[in-house]
């Protein structure tokens, strides 16, 4: 099932071209409800509706380091620290956007905006304390997400060993376009994934690369506790614009689209737009000390 947030809040699924409005409040309802949710009798086409960011999870698990390419393409900027593969920190959810969102540029903090692909994976029943075997009860379906990041900001706060802020400024998160439920997904671990900018591929990686499964992932991660419709992301793959030999040709800029795809899981395109377009004013001046 393609399961999809649209207009204001409404739940659907995706039948074909069209939309069957669910009887549920939210995407994350759907799954507290352990997906026991009637329909509206509503169908509306795909194309008259607005999609949405697919779910607002309680807690957003955000980890990094999975992918090995990507962990050496790091060492080679010379970060102060490096990022393990346990790594995890809360993301902000007040960031999450959705397909066709615009990411908004500040300018006034940062001059390095980059992309990161990356599965995104739904929990379904709750849990904690549970082993790699277990797990697949509690994947209830995936999504993709692109970690945007400010790396001047990143850069700075890996001299404390830690990053949060570089990934949680608002409109750093891009989630969707939809959530496909696990059943549809034949291998999780077999999934091609490609990023590009105004169509020019950037990353290219896939599932399999991972250095840890995401069962044994999600097993790792659950003593901080699983509630239905909790987010995991499982890190992302070589080719940010940060590791360039010219970075500064391939950071993000206002008027860039960017397209984060996963094979079987969809097409997530965001746009840039400025300060000055989102807001009608200037981005106000750098609070700093
Ligand atoms: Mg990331």
């Amino acid at each position: 099932m393609r399961l999809i947030t649209f207009d204001e809040g409404r739940v659907g699924r995706l039948d074909g071209d069209d939309v069957i409005e669910l009887d549920v409040p939210s995407t994350r309802a759907y799954f507290e409800r352990d997906g026991k949710a009637g329909e509206t009798g509503e169908r509306l086409k795909l194309a008259d509706v607005r999609l949405r960011a697919p779910i607002t999870p309680k807690k957003f698990f955000h980890t990094a380091g999975n992918f090995a390419d990507h962990h050496e393409e790091l060492q080679a900027v010379n970060w102060s620290h490096p990022v393990h593969k346990g790594i995890v920190f809360f993301q902000n959810v007040d960031a999450i956007i959705g397909p066709d969102d615009p990411i908004v540029y500040p300018e006034h903090l940062t001059k390095e905006l980059d992309y990161e692909l990356e599965l995104a994976v739904i929990i379904g029943k709750p849990g904690k304390f549970f082993g790699p075997d277990e797990a697949l009860e509690h994947i209830a379906g995936f999504t993709v997400f692109n970690d945007i990041t400010a790396r001047d900001i990143q850069r700075r706060e890996m001299e404390s060993g830690v990053f949060s802020f570089s990934k949680a400024i608002d409109t750093f998160c891009p989630i969707g376009p939809y959530i496909v439920t696990a059943d549809e997904i034949d291998d999780m671990q077999n999934l091609a994934m490609q990023l590009r900018v105004n169509g020019d591929v950037r990353q290219t990686g896939h599932t399999k690369q991972m250095r840890v499964s995401i069962p044994h992932l999600v097993a790792y991660h659950s003593p901080q506790v699983f509630s239905a419709g909790d987010i995991i992301t499982t890190g992302t793959v070589s080719g940010v614009a940060a590791v360039q030999p010219n970075p500064f040709d391939f950071y993000l800029r206002p008027g860039d689209v960017v397209e984060a795809e996963i094979e079987g899981i969809g097409t997530l395109r965001n746009h840039v737009v400025s300060w000055q377009d989102a807001h009608g004013e200037p981005a106000p001046e750098k609070v700093d000390w």
